[in-house]
């Protein structure tokens, strides 16, 4: 008997892939980093990729062996690799790896050497600081020779030097947008123009990267002119939109559903305190509810008093402090039992918060509260793209 779950549709997922398809000519890049969201990254990367993505996209080395341990051949950008990580292994399992120095490119190189075969390479222009220098007045600085960022050019002649050697294949050339929540934002304008401004000095060195990619979700929702070849879509995927429009959410449904026994109940007396620090006092006679979730689970301890969740048919609010392994609710007169089901975030068809609804009383966004769902909580993946796990009972 379980206390506490996050249902995962994994249809939602794929409908979701389906749909950010629809919305650009670009391929799909799924981002199943941080265990997809907190999802659960092969089962989501299997019905992102039933779904019509065409990538994965993680941060470790770590993560992209866990998809391939898995069975999954397609292919996997690593882009947060850390300096002197052996990159071996990752070349002889034909995982794409970002590189965006020269010294990172011969670590590369000697772990292409090692398996004895090309290294994918996207080489990553660092748009961090572009914004900043075109933006200031008169323009870029007259002694940079053009937009793009300091050590992009000595990194292309090192990249292309690598691939006439055969230890590299530049597949990709790639930057971050950082689009955010605010798409219309000039600086976006600014890097956009940095990044083609580095692909031109790319082309100059001989290199001609097949896949151009720097939108994730917000300028796959909202710049088809930031799209390219190729579109690394994240939070999308899961259901939820980065960008404040609610036109941005139309087409996407959130996949992740959590919810959590009604583990006591009892009657008390006006006037008494409720769970720690006695934040919480009943103004009359009640009933109270203890749910077996808490922060150890990834409820946020910033929810005591505030959080919002759907209990005995009707939308309620965490009573007092959130604990690390339960909260309290205070259903007033109404006939909650135990065993009742408490949904704190779900699609938000039936009534309960969605993960949005969270974020916006926490002052945070929706992919730190899926994705903080802590180890405790058991994953259960539904719908046609699940496949049945050893040991999970369905
Ligand atoms: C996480 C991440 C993404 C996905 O961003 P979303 O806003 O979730 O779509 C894309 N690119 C990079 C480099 C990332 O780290």
């Amino acid at each position: 008997m379980w206390q506490a779950e996050a249902l995962i549709d994994l249809d939602a997922v794929a409908q979701n892939v389906t749909y950010l398809r629809g919305l650009s000519a670009a391929d799909i890049m799924a981002v199943v980093k941080a265990d997809g969201y907190g999802h659960g990254a092969v089962p989501v990367a299997r019905a992102a990729l039933a779904g019509g993505a065409t990538w994965l996209g993680v941060t470790s080395l770590d993560e992209a062996y866990a998809l391939r341990d898995a069975g999954i051949r397609e292919p996997v950008l690593a882009w947060s690799v850390s300096p002197g990580t052996p990159t071996a292994d990752a070349v002889r399992r034909e995982i794409d790896l970002s590189v965006g120095g020269t010294t990172q490119l011969s670590e590369v190189v000697a772990g292409a050497r090692e398996a004895g075969r090309p290294a994918r390479v996207h080489l990553r222009v660092d748009l961090d600081d572009v914004g900043a220098r075109r933006g200031s007045p008169g323009g870029p600085d007259p002694a940079v020779a053009d937009g793009s960022p300091d050590g992009w050019s000595d990194l292309v002649v090192a990249a292309a030097k690598a691939q006439a050697d055969g230890t590299v294949d530049i597949v990709g050339a790639w930057g971050d947008l950082d689009c955010g929540a605010t798409p219309g934002h000039p600086d976006v304008d600014r890097r956009l123009a940095a990044f083609r401004d580095a692909l031109t000095g790319a082309e100059r060195a001989g290199l001609r990267p097949r896949l151009r990619h720097v939108a994730s979700s917000a300028g796959l929702l909202t710049r088809p002119d930031t799209h390219f070849d190729l579109v690394r879509a994240g939070i999308g995927c899961y259901g939820y939109s980065p960008v404040a429009e609610p036109s941005t959410r139309a087409g996407l449904r959130p996949a992740m559903t959590l919810r959590a026994r009604v583990l006591l109940v009892k009657r008390v007396s006006a006037g008494q305190g409720v769970s720690y620090g006695l934040t919480y006092t009943t103004s009359r006679p009640a009933t109270l509810a203890v749910v077996p979730v808490g922060y150890a689970d990834g409820v946020p301890r910033g929810a005591s008093g505030i959080g919002p969740l759907l209990l005995g048919g009707a939308r309620r609010t965490v009573a007092g402090r959130v604990c690390m392994d339960q909260f309290v609710v205070d259903v007033g007169d109404d006939p909650v039992a135990e065993g009742d089901m408490a949904v704190l975030f779900g699609p938000g068809s039936q009534g309960e918060p969605t993960a949005d609804d969270w974020a916006s009383v926490l002052s945070t966004t929706s992919y730190e509260i899926v994705s903080r769902i802590g180890p405790r909580v058991r994953r259960r993946h539904v719908g046609a793209a699940a496949v049945p796990t050893a040991g999970v009972a369905g």
